[in-house]
């Protein structure tokens, strides 16, 4: 194998050990962290996502509250919630498990999070922050390529970088961050006419798209930095990201697995939202 594994596994233990630190300084201060967790319905997957966002927190030592809501809630009955939540001290950071049932506007319920406990970072207020260059929570899948990126001491500025996929939560904020560090920015989907052409300029790829095997070794340079954020199931049921590894790899620079990859971060910079959260709202006491 020619390309280096960067490993999320072990980037996020050391990041989780840093966040825990900083949790037990603020309970020092009279502080827990506390982040709500809003699940509505009974989908499998969520249910899986929830559990460990929620053992992430009691392992940190922050407090989690979890939010159960039959399928059928009405968005009044769920708005209500989120309202209440929002004016809870104990509460630093709000999370709505996503997809929600189609009779809930999504788009709703994300802004009627306070920006303040928006740790997902998908209200437009962070969104516009975070385009602006100012203070934001940040999207948590993309903030934690930013960090596997800096903990491998990946020079930005100048590269080019091509995010195969623009959707609200990974694709264009991920495109942005990367615009904030300089970098010169592509952006593919589903109607890019000639995507080789596109991804084998990147000195940096993204895929962020949700079909297995889509990124295959001749859509790299060689050398180029790879980011697997697609979470797919193979014929065999396995999970696999969105790049035929081990093509892939043999022509790589470094490469993210899949599992262990871009998943633990993001989880991992839920946490540091979390935490980022409460100190705010110490600051203000
Ligand atoms: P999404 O909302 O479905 O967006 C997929 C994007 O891929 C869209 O922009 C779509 O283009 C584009 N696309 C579809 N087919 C394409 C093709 N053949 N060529 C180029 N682009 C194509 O998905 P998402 O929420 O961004 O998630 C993407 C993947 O990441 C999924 O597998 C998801 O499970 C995974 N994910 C992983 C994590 C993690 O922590 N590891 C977190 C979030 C998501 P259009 O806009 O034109 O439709």
């Amino acid at each position: 194998m020619a390309a280096k594994l960067i490993d999320g596994k072990e980037i996020a233990r050391v990041k989780q050990g840093f966040i825990g630190d900083e949790v037990q300084k603020l309970k020092a201060n009279g502080i827990t962290p506390g982040l709500a967790v809003i699940l509505v319905g009974d989908n499998q997957a969520s249910k899986t996502y929830v559990s460990n966002k929620q053992k992430t927190c009691n392992k940190l030592g922050m407090y989690s509250l979890l939010i159960e809501l039959p399928k059928e809630v009405s968005e009044e009955e769920l708005i209500r919630k989120i309202k209440e939540l929002n004016e809870n001290p104990d509460i630093h950071g709000i999370l709505v498990q996503l997809p929600l049932p189609v009779h809930i506007n999504e788009k709703v319920i994300i802004e009627t999070i306070s920006p303040k406990k928006d740790v997902d970072g998908f209200h437009p207020i962070n969104i516009g922050r975070m385009m602006t260059g100012q203070d934001a929570f940040v999207p948590c899948t993309p903030f934690g390529i930013m960090e596997m990126l800096d903990y491998i001491g990946a020079d930005i500025a100048g590269k080019h970088v091509v995010v195969v996929g623009r959707s609200n939560i990974v694709g264009k904020p991920s495109g942005q961050l990367f615009l904030n560090e300089d970098a010169t920015v592509t952006y593919c989907h589903s109607k890019t006419a000639d995507l080789k052409e596109h991804t084998r300029r990147a000195d940096i790829l993204v895929a962020a798209v949700g079909k297995a095997g889509l990124i295959t070794e001749d859509h790299v340079k060689k050398g180029a930095i790879i980011i697997d954020v697609g979470m797919n199931r193979n014929h065999e049921g396995k999970l696999c990201g969105d790049v035929d590894f081990d093509g892939v790899k043999e022509k790589a620079g470094y490469i993210t697995p899949v599992p262990g990859g871009v998943g633990p971060m993001t989880i991992t910079m839920l946490m540091y939202n979390t935490l980022k959260a409460a100190r705010s709202a110490q600051s203000k006491h």
